[in-house]
């Protein structure tokens, strides 16, 4: 059997750039980890003693813990599970409602290959953990009746989400209760025994809010900033030249297939089959499920990149494009205004016409 860590899609070149030389500009680089991830920072800002790469770390851990965390008990997306089966819900923040709201419409443009509700079948799978190397032993992939059962607990019906107005997104006719409190966006009702899983969206929904904090510090005049397979750029390098992002070769995570050279404001995420897995007996389980089976989606993709201006959206359409395979991800990129690059499984690179313009594949002279 043979395990890894979560192997991110891409990676930032800036750590082969050394310090930076300009007058009066700081280059901070980092690294931790945070949302079970690696979090690589480098940071171009006029402050000497600038607090920015801590504060994002910060920023990120706290969504994690109050928002997004299916795991710890202090988020919302807890809350909302904890109260599956309440027929009153569970109240969330706006912010929280406007992903969710994002999440079920990608999820319906997608033909249901995102698909949130799919907490049961992840669970099921405790990919992230024998990835991880938290469970040992022999893996077994689970029965097919255990498979059917969480199944059942899944999908678009399973969820209601009710804006603060007292409209359901479910569009169900039914009448919520007409008083929410205003700091509140809506109120989440799952159906007894469903889970809310926002594993495919959270490093995205985390980028968005990076950019704010880099937006409101006007010291900061660039930064990359790398949560595992979901990458900003932001603002210039003082010494010019694009940021670089180098697409992970999906058969060899050493070597990579290829550079992206993007200006500031770009959110690219990257889904693959090799990120986290577990094999056995010959066979690659992967942690991006199609809802239809609950099995790992098997559509020829091995890896796909989405460039996008959002970072929930870039984050979304990675999941959902993988599921999809080339053809109709290319169709759903397109439809959201994103560039995506897919890589097959017979290592074809297809990708759409606004992304060539970035893209020099290896080997290739990488543009100034
Ligand atoms: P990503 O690496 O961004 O493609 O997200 C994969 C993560 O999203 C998994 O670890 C699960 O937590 C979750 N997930 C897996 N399959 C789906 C799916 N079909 N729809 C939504 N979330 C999913
Ligand atoms: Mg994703």
């Amino acid at each position: 059997m043979k395990k890894f860590f979560c192997v991110s899609g891409a990676a930032v070149l800036f750590w082969l750039l050394g310090g930076c030389s300009f007058e009066k500009t700081q280059q901070v680089q980092s690294v931790d980890t945070a949302m079970g991830t690696v979090v690589q920072q480098s940071i171009y800002t006029r402050e000497a003693d600038s607090g920015a790469a801590r504060d994002i770390l910060e920023l990120t851990k706290s969504l994690e813990q109050e928002m997004l965390s299916r795991r710890l008990d202090s988020s919302q997306v807890y809350a909302v599970n904890a109260g599956a089966g309440k027929p009153e819900g569970t109240e969330v923040s706006e912010e929280l409602a406007q992903i969710l709201r994002t999440c079920i419409r990608i999820g319906e443009d997608s033909g249901g290959a995102l698909d949130i509700t799919l907490g049961p079948v992840v669970q099921l799978w405790d990919m992230d953990a024998w990835a991880a190397g938290e469970r040992t032993g022999e893996f077994q992939p689970p029965g097919e009746e255990a498979l059917t059962e969480a199944l059942g607990l899944c999908g678009r019906d399973k969820m209601q989400l009710w804006e603060d107005s007292g409209e359901s997104s479910q569009g169900n006719g039914g009448e919520a209760e007409d008083h929410v409190d205003a700091s509140v966006g809506g109120r989440v009702i799952l159906s007894a025994g469903a889970c809310l899983d926002l594993g495919a969206v959270g490093k995205g929904v985390a980028l968005d809010r990076i950019l704010v904090y880099l937006e409101e510090h006007k010291e900061i005049l660039g930064a990359v900033i790398s949560l595992g397979g979901s990458i900003l750029t932001y603002g210039e390098k003082p010494e010019g030249g694009g940021w670089r992002v180098a697409v992970m070769d999906p058969f060899d995570t050493s070597a990579y297939v290829g550079i992206l050279t993007l200006d500031g404001g770009w959110c690219v995420s990257t889904s693959g089959d090799y990120q986290r897995f577990v094999e056995a007996e010959g066979v690659r389980y992967h942690h991006i499920y199609d809802p239809s089976s609950g099995y790992p989606a098997q559509s020829g993709v091995a890896g796909v990149t989405i460039l996008s201006h959002s970072g929930l959206e870039s984050d979304a359409l990675s999941t959902a494009c993988f599921i999809l395979g080339v053809e109709a991800g290319l169709e759903l990129a397109e439809r959201y205004g994103a560039e995506a690059l897919f890589v097959e499984k017979d290592g074809r690179v297809t990708m759409t016409a606004g992304m060539e313009q970035y893209w020099s594949p290896v080997g290739e002279r990488i543009p100034e």
